[in-house]
């Protein structure tokens, strides 16, 4: 398996990657692997000749009061986790190397990262479109798997990409959980033990808004009234938001009608950690 830290070298090298006729199929990541990561770069290896994942943790995404410095990082196990799916090439930039003196151009996609994330953590979206953008035209991917984990995330980069008509095919995947159902996260780490508990109680709401759909409940509002009391009677909790939205736009809906997502943002103890459900969609916890 290959690093590769220059941009330059990253280009040249997937430059001949396409001139040579192979696929390339990217996962784009922060590091700090976990089963949700090696998921997407599984999933990745069945759709190309060659697999590239980056590892960037990107600091115009995080705000001021985020966890940037703090966030997890272990380059030498994250290396030996890609290897064992059979990543042909990491790429591992540095800061200077993305966001180099001079730096001033921003991608932002305007309206599906209003609601949900958008609300409480003002211009990481137009972080992420950024470093995403960056990326696929350094990587120069043929298609990019992203976790639906991050269903605000999924959902923006695909309206940038057809915006933008940006040649490749985003893939999503769904979120893959630890076995008491907690949605795996590189931010788990921070989870105190006496906290988790609490944290459970994220896919349990999801769980039971599921439940209250597939015996006919269309009403967001009591869907949402009954997860709302579930979490917040746990200790350590502190609700950001529960909402339930169109799929497609991430406006919030009344009634469920079209494609909706029931999405959720709680910080338990000191993390803070979202969890999402589309109803209707396969929901193993
Ligand atoms: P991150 O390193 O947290 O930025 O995540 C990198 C990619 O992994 C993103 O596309 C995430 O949505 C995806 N991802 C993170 N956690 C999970 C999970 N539990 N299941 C599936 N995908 C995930």
């Amino acid at each position: 398996m290959k690093v590769i830290s220059s941009v330059k070298k990253m280009q040249s090298f997937s430059g001949e990657l396409r001139d040579s006729g192979k696929r390339i199929a990217f996962v784009p990541t922060m590091g700090y692997f976990h089963e949700g990561h090696l998921q997407l770069m599984k999933e990745a290896r069945k759709m190309a000749d060659s697999v590239i994942t980056s590892i960037y943790v990107n600091p115009t995404q995080f705000g001021p009061k985020e966890d940037f410095s703090k966030y997890p990082r272990d380059f030498e196990r994250d290396h030996q986790m890609a290897e064992s799916v059979g990543v042909d090439v990491i790429f591992y930039p540095t800061d200077k190397e993305m966001y180099p003196a001079g730096y001033q151009t921003y991608v932002d996609v305007e309206k599906v990262t209003q609601n949900l994330c958008g609300l409480s953590r003002p211009g990481h979206f137009r972080g992420v479109t950024t470093v995403c953008c960056k990326l696929f035209n350094i990587v120069k991917p043929h298609v990019a798997v992203f976790g639906k984990k991050d269903f605000q995330q999924y959902v923006t980069i695909r309206r940038m990409v057809e915006d933008l008509n940006m040649d490749l095919e985003i893939v999503g995947v769904l979120t893959i959980r630890e076995a008491d159902g907690l949605a795996m996260s590189s931010r788990n780490k921070y989870l105190q033990k006496i906290e988790r508990p609490s944290a459970l109680t994220l896919s349990k709401a999801l769980k039971l808004a599921q439940k209250l759909y597939a015996g006919g409940e269309r009403n967001a509002s009591v869907i949402i009234s009954k997860a709302e009391k579930l979490i917040a009677k746990s200790p350590y909790t502190l609700i950001d938001y529960i909402k339930i939205c169109d799929a497609e736009t991430l406006k919030d809906v009344d009634t469920i009608r079209r494609p909706a997502v029931m999405a959720l943002a709680v910080k338990v103890g000191a993390t803070r950690l979202i969890d999402n459900h589309v109803f209707g969609e396969k929901l193993e916890i």
